[in-house]
């Protein structure tokens, strides 16, 4: 059965319940941009970077712990159309 689809409010959540192992990040690492796409035009919706905290950048921000983040395309589709489709 197809999954529901997101809410865009719910990407957050949505990604944090499908974290990635991120291979070249330290171990539990999920560092990466999680890309979810539009369940309405088929194009990305969302380029969303869900970091796993163990890297702190030199502004004292949350960073990648490897650069470049792997990137991982999302199962679940958004129920909006992305910016472009929309105006
Ligand atoms: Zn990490
Ligand atoms: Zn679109």
């Amino acid at each position: 059965m197809a999954e529901a689809p997101i809410d865009p409010v719910d990407i957050h959540d949505y990604a944090a319940a499908h974290k990635v192992l991120n291979p070249r990040g330290p171990r539990r690492c999920f560092c990466g941009r999680y890309l979810f796409y539009s369940s309405i035009c088929g194009h990305l919706y969302q380029d969303y970077p869900l970091k796993c905290g163990s890297t702190t950048s030199k502004s004292g921000k949350t960073g990648f712990c490897s650069i470049p983040a792997p990137q991982h395309h999302m199962e679940g589709r958004v129920n909006l159309a992305c910016a472009q489709c929309r105006v």
